[in-house]
This record gives structure tokens, C-alpha cells and sequence, in this order.
């Protein structure tokens, strides 16, 4: 069963008004809400148990590395990771996408050779690759979409050789919503013997993932899009891939032993977290995903598809509106343009109704310039939504069409 009165009483900040109006957000493609017991779970290490981890020999740093510990723990179970050594916490996605460009990419990456993207990729799944494409002299591909918002497949295929080093891919869009075929991207990927990067920022809060099924050799997402605090992440990444790549940064925690003449680096994954981590940040992203399996993906999709199916139907019948990513595969995000308003008006109208949207280009310029549009807006749906809630949206489009009109 599917109590959407408890779930919404779990997230402490929907229950405000704005403008008068109750808040209604459905801009959890940006970033989710969290509920009380996220919020809970750091208040609870800064109150209680905050120290270093892996350092102090007191009962403090023992508590806190315990719970860091943990965290991971819950994390590569969630992701059915092989151990925890293969999950590295990061300051979130855009991180961890830097740290494998610029570890992986710089040790194995060489003029010539060739580093394939979509053209539905977040900008930060597609600048670093561009940077050390011009830092080696690589070259950067692009796989085309379709008018739906789909990768075209066979020309994805079409663009993979010898020399193709490397494949990143978004699991979901966030521009588009659209859902990626990434297990059979990743098999044809392997075929070439190109290594593959799987950004599931916007994935992992709506689809089960399976990394072991996958045999995807990096997964990054970022915990605030997950229930999560924001400036934590993870990079999942295969441990003889990771065991083979020199550091990211340099400093403490990341070493076994220093000398002047020469350093001796740590082992996973603790070669990769130099410096103090986000202590509470990984817990409460721990603390986050055993919400989400409390409820469990079944629910989630079934619920988060059906809210999806009905905001589709209003769009589809909604004079002057043109939907931005119609994919046969897609999830929680319905973006659009209406004739005659500017996304950002459309955002700002909206505000004053009470309803929390994004407009803009959602960091997808590409996207942006494939469908001919400066911007969109952008309706994002979680868990918490309602059908009233999508109710109250196309209401406030409504009334901003008329003002425009
Ligand atoms: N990739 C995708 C698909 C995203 O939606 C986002 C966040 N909008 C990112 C990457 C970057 O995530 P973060 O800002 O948390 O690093």
C-alpha cells in the first residue's frame, strides 16, 4: 500500500504555504525534499557524535567512522555493488564525473582515440570529457537523439571502433526525462573494449539499479536528488578499474605512508577521499536510501509512472503547449514550452501560485538547441506529488496563458 498522507508528513517542508498558497514542489529534478529522518540522522552526528573519521582513537571518531562506514555499506548494497572498496564518496555527481575524466581519463585517454557521449548528457557529463579531449588531443563524439528525445541506437553503434576509448551516458535526462537503454549501451560499448561511465544523477531515485547486472565499470550519482543532503555522492566504479587509476587529489586519508622522496597511496576507496569527507552528508545519504528501500522501487514506480501517465494526458490536451521529450522510456519529468510565454515568465506566474517549477536550459544546452528552444519549463514529480498537485500546476498555466494572451 501506498500511503501518500504518512510520505507526505515524512517531509517536513511541503506542509508551507507560499504566497498564501500551499507550497506545491515539483522541481525534484533540481533537487528532492527530505524527510525527517535524513534530517534527523545529521542533526544526530553534529549533535552527538560529531569527530574525524578514520583518525581519532576516542569514542567520538569511532561512532562517527562507524556510521560513515555504515553508510557506504547501505550505499553498495542498494546499487548491489561488488564491495564496498568500489564506492567512493564524492561531493556529488559533477565530481565524481571530474574525478574518472581526469584519473582514469588522463592515464588512459591519448591523442587519437576517441570518447563517445550523448547529445542528451548533462553539461557535466559532457565539459570534462571536452577538457581532456583538448588537454590529450582526443576526440569528442556525439551519439544523436531522435525528435522523441531517444539516443538513436544504431548510430550510437555506428560511432564505436578500435578507437574508441570511452562511452558516458545519461541513465535518465533530466532535460527530457528520457530512460536509457544503458545495458545494452554498455554491452555494445564492451564490444569495442571502450570503458563506460553511467551518470545516473536523475536515475537512481526512480529505477532499481543493478550494477552487477549492468557490469557498468562507473555508476556516479548524487544524493540530494535522492532524499539526500546535498555535497554528497558517489563514485561506483569496478575495483580492478579503480585499483589500476592513480589518485584524484592528494592529501590526507588518501595515504598509507608520506615521505618527501616518495608517497605510498591508501587502498580503495580510500585512495580517492583525500581530505576531511562530508561526514554527516554520507550519513544522512545512508540514512536516504534506507527510506527509499523502506518503501521499495515497486511502489515508488508504479506510483511516480501513474502521476507521470495523468500530468502526460493534461499536457497532451493543453492548448499551445508542445512537449519537450516524448520517449517511449521516460520518467517523472514533463517539459515543455507554451506559445507565447517565456519559460521563465511561465516559472515566475507559477511561483505565485504556490507552484515550484525550473525553467531554463537544465544545464542540457545541447537538448536546448536540438529542439530549437532557448529554454523549458520544467515539471519534475517524486514520490510525495499528487494528482492535485499536477491539478494545481495546469491551473497555474492557465492562468498565466491568460495574462499573455
Ligand atoms: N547529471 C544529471 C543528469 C543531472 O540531472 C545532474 C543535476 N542536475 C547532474 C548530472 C549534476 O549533479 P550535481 O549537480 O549534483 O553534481
Amino acid at each position: 500500500m501506498f500511503d501518500i498522507e504518512a510520505i507526505r508528513n515524512d517531509f517536513p517542508i511541503l506542509g508551507q504555504q507560499i504566497y498564501g498558497k500551499p507550497l506545491v514542489y515539483l522541481d525534484n529534478a533540481a533537487t528532492t525534499q527530505k524527510p525527517q529522518c535524513v534530517i534527523d540522522a545529521v542533526n544526530h552526528y553534529y549533535a552527538c557524535d560529531n569527530a574525524n573519521v578514520h583518525r581519532g582513537v576516542h569514542a567520538l571518531s569511532e561512532r562517527a567512522t562507524a556510521d560513515y562506514e555504515a553508510a557506504r555499506k547501505i550505499i553498495a548494497g542498494f546499487f548491489n555493488a561488488r564491495s564496498e572498496r568500489e564506492v567512493i564518496f564524492t561531493r556529488g555527481t559533477t565530481e565524481a564525473i571530474n574525478l574518472v575524466a581526469s584519473a582514469w581519463g588522463g592515464a588512459n585517454v591519448r591523442a587519437g582515440d576517441e570518447v563517445v557521449i550523448t547529445h542528451m548528457e548533462h553539461h557535466s557529463n559532457i565539459v570534462p570529457w571536452q577538457m581532456l579531449c583538448e588537454r590529450v588531443g582526443a576526440t569528442l563524439k556525439v551519439a544523436p537523439i531522435n525528435e522523441q528525445g531517444e539516443l538513436i541506437i544504431d548510430a550510437f553503434e555506428a560511432l564505436l571502433n578500435e578507437h574508441t576509448k570511452f562511452v558516458g551516458v545519461v541513465h535518465m535526462s533530466n532535460a527530457l526525462g528520457t530512460i536509457n537503454p544503458v545495458a545494452e549501451i554498455i554491452a555494445k560499448a564492451h564490444a569495442v573494449g571502450a570503458t563506460v561511465l553511467v551518470d545516473g544523477a536523475q536515475a537512481a531515485a526512480h529505477l532499481a539499479v543493478d550494477l552487477q547486472a549492468l557490469d557498468a565499470d562507473f555508476y556516479v550519482t548524487s544524493a540530494h536528488k535522492m532524499y539526500g543532503p546535498t555535497g554528497v555522492g558517489v563514485l561506483i566504479g569496478r575495483e580492478s578499474i579503480l585499483d589500476a587509476m592513480p589518485p584524484y587529489q592528494g592529501g590526507g586519508d588518501m595515504i598509507r605512508m608520506v615521505t618527501f622522496e616518495k608517497t605510498e597511496y591508501n587502498e580503495l576507496p580510500y585512495k580517492f577521499e583525500a581530505g576531511t569527507p562530508h561526514i554527516a552528508g554520507a550519513i544522512g545519504f545512508g540514512k536516504a536510501i534506507e527510506y527509499i528501500q523502506g518503501i521499495g522501487f515497486d511502489l515508488i514506480g508504479k506510483r511516480e509512472k501513474e502521476l507521470l501517465a495523468y500530468a502526460t494526458a493534461k499536457a497532451e490536451s493543453f492548448d499551445g503547449l508542445r512537449q519537450i521529450g516524448t520517449a517511449g522510456e521516460k520518467a517523472c519529468v514533463l517539459s515543455f514550452v507554451l506559445a507565447g510565454v517565456h519559460p521563465h515568465d511561465l516559472g515566475t506566474i507559477v511561483d505565485r501560485e504556490g507552484v515550484a517549477i525550473r525553467a531554463g536550459h537544465h544545464c542540457a544546452m545541447p537538448v536546448m538547441q536540438f529542439f530549437k528552444v532557448p529554454a523549458t519549463a520544467r515539471a519534475s514529480f517524486s514520490i510525495y506529488n499528487t494528482k492535485a498537485e499536477v491539478d494545481t500546476l495546469f491551473a497555474a498555466l492557465q492562468k498565466a496563458q491568460a495574462i499573455f494572451a
